[in-house]
């Protein structure tokens, strides 16, 4: 299992629709990011991929990375500040049991597209979408 092999063609084209779909609900911007693997902790090394992205130019600071170390079996969901200032500090903690659930089954696609959904859900309470929203950043899948 590498980053290239993580998800099929046609796997990250179903995890780029749940973005676009998870992104007419919030202004709140979803990417996801994998690579093979990293000496870091995943959340610090989600934290740097997040700042290597420019993922921190948003209006509302509120872009959210999801990070997988595929080799690692490591993965952190990382929120900008403008999320964190607003959010109980447990406010990932459902996103990423989903995830984990099927990560630990091998369901690499299914956890990344109920993890967008669930982060998509979350994030509309904070951050509605808004008529003329933009796309800041890019649903596509980025790798390391
Ligand atoms: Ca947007
Ligand atoms: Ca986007």
């Amino acid at each position: 299992m590498s980053a290239e092999s993580f998800l099929t063609q046609q796997e990250e084209l179903e995890v780029i629709e749940a973005i676009r779909e998870a992104e007419r609900a919030t202004s709140g911007e979803i990417r996801v990011h994998l690579e093979s693997s990293h000496p870091d902790p995943a959340y610090d090394r989600a934290r740097e991929v997040f700042h290597e992205l420019g993922m921190d130019a948003t209006d509302l600071k509120n872009g959210v990375l999801i990070y997988v170390a595929v080799d690692d079996h490591a993965f952190a969901i990382c929120g900008d500040q403008g999320i964190n200032e607003v959010v109980p500090p447990d406010f990932w903690d459902c996103t990423r049991d989903i995830m984990q659930d099927h990560f630990r089954h091998g369901n690499f696609k299914q956890g990344l597209i109920e993890g967008i959904a669930r982060a998509g859900e979350k994030l509309k309470t904070f951050f509605p979408w808004q008529e003329g929203d933009k796309d800041e950043l890019s649903n596509e899948i980025s790798r390391g």
